[in-house]
């Protein structure tokens, strides 16, 4: 059957996620014909991958991924892309749905060129959410380097007051609205994919690993932003409290996970990002002394053990076979004790490192946030995929902890679901 006689005469899809997920679900539909609408919360599209210093197994920078996306994306007049938009309600049923999209406004059109003015002119400053709140970035700002779109945002905070004037005086581009409403859209689709994707756990609620409390102890999504060029410390690996090269740093695997009290399932992905991490370190400070803390490593496949059996030959690379009880810090030198019960020897272990690492896991956002669809959850907030009843699917994180190449595969045969759905009505 010819993809022209397979495409029925109407009917769209809306992929809700603009993750290396959503993206994938939303190129793979649209390029063999279908016209897609990609809606995504934040200003800018990737997802966690576009946070992450490089990826495994290549240890490839994420723009070498993304921005072969964003061209597709580009070059194909079938997708639509919504930032800053939300689905607010969706009504309907398989082949028939009618999804209400909320968009926020940005306060810049598209007739910016980024080029970078309001930012100088802007005083107020706001956390810098893509660095995970580690520096602060200008109110008028663009998102991250690699933005896609690259188009700056302005926040909300400083509408109405004079640094939003300043912003829009001295834009030579006519790009900054400062009247721009919120609005919302009706859309018409035939089928629904979820690529919401995952959180990071929130390691402030895991109290024995003192999070929050101790300076020198960071998540592993903040290791990938402090050892990223665009990062707080263009890259430099360095103690939070004194920026000083750290000489030794502890890993606490499972952070978090397989543990009753907060994320009771494996998070796939961390023992395979602490392994990584190490070679950031390696990059940067041949000797630096690396405790790894794990119940067990799980580097599943063929690659990812080869990756781990490498990592293994480094002679100042520990791997300590013991859950963490506790952690503690010296309030002189700002040290990290850490605390475990080695299991295999059965001794108590008390190592102090210049900074510790904990490899938090990954929690689907819709434990969080429930999305306004009729779905099915399991009882971590992973969305049940029920191919019976058919219309909305889930891919990627959304619908389990997974690595970019899951993610990818499963996106991709979610893009099929979706087509099908189109195809039967
Ligand atoms: C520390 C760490 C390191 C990692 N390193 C690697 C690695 O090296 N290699 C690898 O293969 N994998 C790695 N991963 C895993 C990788 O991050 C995931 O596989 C990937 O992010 C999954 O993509 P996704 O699109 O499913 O989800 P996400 O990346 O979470 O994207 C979801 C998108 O949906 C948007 N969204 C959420 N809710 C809504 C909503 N209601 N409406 C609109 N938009 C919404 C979000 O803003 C986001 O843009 C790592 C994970 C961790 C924790
Ligand atoms: S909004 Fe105007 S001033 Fe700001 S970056 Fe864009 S073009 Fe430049
Ligand atoms: S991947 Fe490793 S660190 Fe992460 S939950 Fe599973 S066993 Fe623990």
């Amino acid at each position: 059957m010819t993809q022209d006689k397979a495409a029925p005469t109407s009917g769209s899809i809306l992929v809700v996620g603009g993750g290396i997920s959503g993206l994938t679900t939303a190129l793979e539909a649209a390029e063999v014909g279908y016209e897609v609408f990609l809606v995504e919360k934040n200003p800018s599209l990737g997802g966690r991958v576009a946070q992450l210093n490089q990826y495994f197994p290549k240890l490839c920078p994420p723009t070498c991924g993304l921005e072969i996306n964003y061209r597709r994306i580009k070059d194909n007049p079938r997708i639509k892309v919504l930032t800053l938009a939300e689905v607010e309600k969706i009504d309907g049923g398989p082949g028939n749905y009618t999804a209400k999209i909320k968009l926020t406004p940005r306060y810049v059109n598209e007739n910016c060129t980024c080029c970078g003015e309001c930012g100088e002119a802007c005083e107020a400053e706001i956390p810098n959410e893509f660095n995970l709140s580690m520096n602060r970035s200008k109110a008028a700002y663009l998102p991250h380097p690699m933005a896609f779109p690259q188009r700056y945002v302005i926040s909300p905070q400083i509408i109405g007051t004079e640094d939003a004037n300043r912003c829009k005086d001295v834009c030579k581009y006519n790009a900054v609205e400062l009247d721009m409403q919120a609005k919302t859209v009706d859309l018409k689709v035939g089928a629904v994919v979820w690529a919401t994707g995952w959180e990071p756990y929130d390691a402030a609620k895991i109290d024995n690993l003192g999070f929050g409390q101790h300076q020198n102890i960071v998540t592993n999504m903040m290791m990938e932003r402090l050892a990223s060029k665009t990062g707080p410390t263009q890259g430099k690996i360095v103690r939070p409290s004194d920026d000083q090269a750290p000489k030794s740093i502890a890993f606490v695997q499972c952070a978090g996970s397989r543990d009753e009290n907060h994320l009771p399932y494996c998070s796939y992905i961390c023992c395979m990002a602490s392994l990584k991490h190490v070679t950031y370190i390696r990059a940067q400070y041949p000797d630096t002394k690396v405790y790894i803390f794990y119940i067990d490593i799980r580097s599943p496949g063929d690659r990812y053990q080869k990756f781990y059996d490498k990592i293994k030959e480094d002679k100042n690379v520990f791997l300590i076979k013991g859950k963490v009880a506790e952690v503690s810090e010296d309030p002189a030198t700002k040290s990290i004790t850490v605390v475990a019960e080695n299991t295999l020897t059965g001794e108590k272990i008390r190592q102090t490192v210049d900074m510790a690492v904990l490899a938090t896991g990954m929690q689907p956002t819709a434990a969080n946030i429930k999305l306004p669809a009729d779905l099915n959850y399991n009882s971590d907030g992973f969305i049940i995929n029920d191919y019976g009843k058919g219309g909305m699917f889930a891919a990627g994180c959304a619908n389990k902890p997974a690595d970019v190449v899951s993610s990818n595969q499963n996106a991709t045969g979610m893009a099929l679901k979706a087509i099908q759905t189109l195809v039967r009505r």
